[in-house]
């Protein structure tokens, strides 16, 4: 199946600092359908001076954007709201095509995109500042949240329409100016056709740049620039570690907002709905090829379900549907690129020489890798250990529930949990006790709400998007006291 071409031209050209152009370096990217393989733009990268010159616009145009009263910058962003309604299907192509996303998962990641942006707009009338007592006579103490400035955006390449839009649709609407860096698999829906479409949406010139470049050439320079005041960076463990400490050993200190990688237990307790568990956690792995940071790494199931859940879960994964991520009957398209393919297989081979058992296997046809499912998977095992970000899990027994809960905290990681249980104030105690950002009970893992605090624990990212926790993290405090009268000093 095939889109049309977008009406959106020239997507060679990157807003760099207010003017739409082509990068400085003579590489060029090529982006190419993970599907096909077929080169769908091909653009020449950004440079350091590019970057600076996005950063320095960026620095000057921020300060008139912030001086727009607060219902202009929420009429930017409700028409926002208006064009990816309007150009729906273009957007919904463009993150099939550039991602390998399947229809279904495209369509829920443009609506998650548009619900941010939704949410978003009504961020600038959100935006409190107090007044507090104090104790010094004559004095006022006043606290007033303000745009923290320029915020530098990095993201990844699995959901890159929204995890770049949940950066950027806050930081704007709150008036800050925001340069983004799209992963190179992903620079149109995870950037270019933002910036179209904030452009077309009355944005002015240079308070969005996107600046596609390469990381080795650009991506220090973005940290350690001295403009950005935030740099909010979604992606993987290692590259935020190293984001982190340029953000905080360079010569310009900044903030940090961490969102990495995750590892997500999803428990089935012995009193659960059989049923129900095991759909959900075919949706919970399977959905992007499990290419998704909340996605079901590890399946814990109390030993009277064992056996059971491991049939009944086999039986449904060989049913899914793989191959064109543009065939609405899809379940599982293509892995992103041949490297994380490469990557996926050696886990696979791994978790075999491990002594997994295999319950779903089948063969790579070009670039999609069909369901594998392993099950007697130990916790030191590599395939529970790590984050594997693709269409593969295995199955854990657990004596009891105090085994279940101990599992699933087994894990350097702290992003979303699932549990499953039959007594729901039990289940919900069990919840509590699991050491992550977010769990949902009867649910699958992967969950993300416009006004609800999206982040991870341990080592998967310090900080929170959406709703309140987004206005926090995209602003700061300025504490100013009047003094009305004379203080008595004590010298
Ligand atoms: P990645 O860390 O390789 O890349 C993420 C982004 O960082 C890309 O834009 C990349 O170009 C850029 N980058 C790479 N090296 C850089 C450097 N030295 N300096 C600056 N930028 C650099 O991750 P990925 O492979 O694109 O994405 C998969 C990872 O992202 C997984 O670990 C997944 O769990 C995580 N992720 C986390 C969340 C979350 O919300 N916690 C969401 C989605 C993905």
């Amino acid at each position: 199946m095939s889109f049309p071409l977008p009406p959106y031209a020239d997507l060679d050209l990157q807003p760099l600092a207010g003017h739409w152009r082509h990068g400085a370096s003579p590489r060029q990217l090529e982006v190419r359908d993970p599907y096909t393989d077929q080169c769908l733009l091909s653009l020449p990268l950004a440079t350091r001076e590019d970057l600076d010159q996005a950063y320095q616009a960026a620095s000057i145009a921020q300060a008139a954007w912030a001086a727009q009263p607060p219902s202009a910058r929420a009429a930017v962003l409700l028409r926002a709201v208006e064009l990816f309604d309007q150009r729906r299907e273009e957007i919904i192509g463009w993150i099939i095509r550039e991602s390998g996303s399947t229809r279904i998962k495209a369509e829920i990641e443009w609506g998650a995109a548009r619900a941010i942006t939704l949410e978003a707009a009504s961020f600038p009338s959100r935006v409190h500042g107090r007044i507090m007592e104090s104790d010094i006579p004559g004095k006022e103490s006043r606290v007033y949240r303000r745009p923290l400035g320029v915020v530098g955006v990095i993201s990844p390449w699995n959901f890159p329409l929204h995890l770049t839009q949940r950066s950027v649709a806050p930081a704007l609407a709150l008036g800050n100016a925001a340069v983004v860096k799209p992963a190179s698999d992903t620079p149109v829906s995870g950037g270019l056709l933002l910036a179209r479409l904030f452009e077309e949406a009355g944005l002015p010139a240079g308070v969005l740049s996107v600046v596609v470049g390469s990381g080795s050439e650009i991506g220090d320079a973005f940290v350690e620039h001295p403009v950005p005041a935030l740099i909010s960076f979604t992606g993987s463990t290692p590259v935020g570690r190293s984001i982190g400490r340029i953000a905080s050993g360079g010569a310009h200190l900044k903030h940090v907002a961490l969102e990495l990688g995750g590892n997500s237990p999803f428990v089935v307790l012995a009193d659960a709905d059989l049923e129900r568990a095991v759909h959900a956690a075919v949706v919970g792995k399977f959905l992007h090829q499990g290419q998704i940071c909340m996605a079901i790494n590890r399946i814990i199931v109390e030993q009277p379900l064992y056996q059971a859940f491991c049939e009944r879960y086999a039986e449904r994964v060989k049913a899914l549907r793989c191959g064109d991520p543009s065939d609405p009957a899809t379940v599982i398209g293509p892995v992103i690129n041949q490297r994380q393919l490469d990557g996926l297989l050696g886990k696979i081979d791994k978790a075999r020489a491990e002594g997994a058992r295999v319950l779903v296997e089948g063969a790579v046809e070009g670039r999609v890798l069909p369901p594998h499912v392993f099950a007697d998977v130990h916790p030191e095992m590599e395939i529970a250990r790590e984050e594997i970000f693709g269409p593969l899990v295995g199955i854990q027994p657990a004596r009891d529930a105090e085994h279940a809960l101990e599992l699933a905290n087994a894990s350097e990681f702290g992003l979303s949990s699932a549990v499953f249980g039959g007594d729901l104030e039990r289940t919900v105690r069990f919840a509590r006790r699991i050491h992550a950002g977010m769990t949902h009970v009867n649910d699958i893992p992967v969950n993300d709400a416009p006004n609800a605090p999206f982040g991870g624990e341990k080592n998967s990212g310090i900080g929170r998007f959406n709703g309140d926790w987004a206005i926090d993290e995209f602003t700061t405090d300025h504490w100013l006291s009047v003094q009305h009268g004379p203080r008595p000093y004590p010298f």
